[in-house]
């Protein structure tokens, strides 16, 4: 994931110290000449570093789904919905949304954060909400499947007429 204001990469870090303390958050690595934060709001855990893109140790987690892995899931979620978006093979992007994505996406504030981000590309026939979240009607069918109600209202509220398309 890049950042939004000055296009570095973004590096997931645990806060030390404040409000957020021993909470995961995206910092950019241009800091401290760049301050962009992105709050995850997951506590921290022991998996976090291992859990990542590799998709071998992300079935041998889901074995085994205890509060420690599905953070650790949820703290890494912005890369699995950037591989889920821009991936070209099908068992793979199917693979992470049935298995993570679906199940464990409950953060609106990523959506907006990944919806606003280059990601997605103004090539795939997207349309722009009227705060600038980008969507195409194949992203919005796969994403108002995440189980998590939040999810499920902001993509109904935020692009009512792909929801009228899907819902009728
Ligand atoms: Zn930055």
């Amino acid at each position: 994931m890049r950042c939004p204001d000055c296009n570095r990469q973004l590096d997931l870090k645990l806060c030390s110290k404040g409000v957020f303390r021993n909470l995961y958050f995206w910092g950019c690595t241009n800091f401290p000449n760049c301050h962009f934060i992105l709050n995850t709001h997951v506590p921290e855990n022991e998996y976090t570093d291992q859990i990542k893109m590799n998709l071998d140790i992300f079935h041998t987690l889901l074995r085994e789904p205890t509060d420690e892995v599905v953070n650790g899931f949820k703290a890494n979620m912005g890369l699995y919905l950037e591989h889920f978006i821009t991936c070209r093979w099908g068992a793979h992007f199917n693979d992470l949304f049935d298995n993570i994505i679906q199940p464990y996406f409950d953060d609106v504030n990523l959506l907006k954060f990944i919806l606003k981000s280059d990601i997605i590309r103004s090539e795939s026939n997207i349309i722009v909400s009227d705060y600038g979240e980008k969507i195409f009607y194949e992203l919005f069918r796969y994403l108002v499947k995440v189980e998590d109600k939040s999810i499920k209202e902001y993509l109904a509220s935020t692009f009512p007429e792909f929801n009228k398309r899907f819902c009728t």
